[in-house]
């Protein structure tokens, strides 16, 4: 059945709604085989296309067999902005790529990535993207990142080294010798890009004793976008947030929570969102769509947290899984 809908989708062009693609598995064989892309520049119907966003990874450190790292697509005018990267997120791309016919989602066609936090669940697929194909990479990786990302930058550079040796030195065909390093930027809050009628904006967020930590909200011509990144409560997202198309936030049970230890009980209260204070901003911010990534249930059933907050908020809430697509519609 789910073959048959991705089918249709293709078929029609339907992809401008949520799409729940949980077991995919089941329609897989339906997404081609290994293929290299190395479009130069966006066709015409990319840059015609409405801002679409799409959910790479909805998950947290856990290992979980339903969800990537944390990683937010946000496609426009036929580039892809990625915001986080966990793990997962370029084996996500690379299936969402096919799934919805988005060339820029091609691992070694992605221009940038956002880095939130350098907390390691938001990173750890950034070397995976920036060395996968890379020797088809014209242009290399942008990351903006907090405070740090040099330094991850550059650890990483120096983890490819060896591969790069061979292929630059080597017999291997390289579309440019410099494909392998990240150009990284250091992020401080205020706009930190505008392209193509899109602008990305860096706003501080509150993960405790994580500092900097940051939020952003991306607006474009056709819509609005608030990612929290990693965040307790706080009032500068609920602003930052306000009337938005899309708010995208984490968030831990509040039941979840209480079955923790009194040491993780004090640590998740000072560095993430509970259900209930969730509600409390969405009462403020009053988004048009809330969706809730990152989500932390410690053994609840996963739409308790979807209950908890829709027991104290009236707005439209979902909990989204990996590889849903949203737009401004
Ligand atoms: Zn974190
Ligand atoms: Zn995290």
């Amino acid at each position: 059945m789910k073959t048959l809908l991705i089918l249709i989708a293709f078929a029609t062009g339907l992809v401008n709604c949520r799409t729940s693609t949980t077991g995919l598995g089941e329609f897989a064989i339906s997404l081609p085989s290994a293929r290299i892309e190395v479009r130069e520049i966006p066709t015409h119907r990319e840059m015609q296309a409405g801002t679409k966003v799409v959910v790479l990874g909805t998950g947290t450190p856990i290992p979980d067999a339903h969800r990537a790292g944390p990683s937010i697509a946000v496609i426009h005018k036929g580039n892809s902005y990625l915001f986080d990267a966990g793990a997962g997120a370029v084996r996500q791309a690379t299936i969402a790529r096919y799934l919805y016919d988005i060339p820029s989602l091609y691992p070694s066609q992605i221009c940038c990535v956002f880095l939130s936090h350098l907390h390691s669940d938001h990173t750890l697929d950034l070397s995976e993207l920036a060395h996968t194909l890379w020797w088809r990479r014209r242009n290399p990786l942008l990351v903006w990142g907090p405070l740090g990302i040099s330094r991850i930058s550059s650890a990483i550079t120096d983890m490819i080294a060896i591969d790069a040796d061979f292929r630059i030195n080597g017999l291997q065909p390289v579309a440019n010798s410099e494909g392998f390093k990240i150009q990284d930027t250091t992020i401080e809050p205020g706009i930190i890009l505008y392209r193509d009628d899109l602008q990305v904006e860096a706003f501080l967020a509150n993960h405790g004793d994580i500092s900097p930590a940051y939020g952003f909200k991306i607006v474009t011509d056709d819509i609005s976008i608030v990612i929290s990144g990693d965040t307790a409560f706080s009032d500068l997202i609920a602003e930052k947030s306000a009337g938005v198309d899309l708010l995208f936030h984490e968030v831990i049970s509040r039941s979840g929570l209480e079955r923790n230890s009194p040491a993780f009980q004090r640590y998740h209260n000072s560095v993430h969102t509970t259900s209930d204070e969730l509600a409390r901003l969405a009462n403020v911010a009053r988004p048009k769509k809330l969706i809730l990534y990152h989500g932390l249930f410690y053994g609840t059933k996963e739409t308790t947290v979807l209950d908890e907050i829709k027991e104290l908020y009236d707005g439209e809430v979902i909990l989204a899984s990996d590889l849903d697509v949203f737009t401004g519609k």
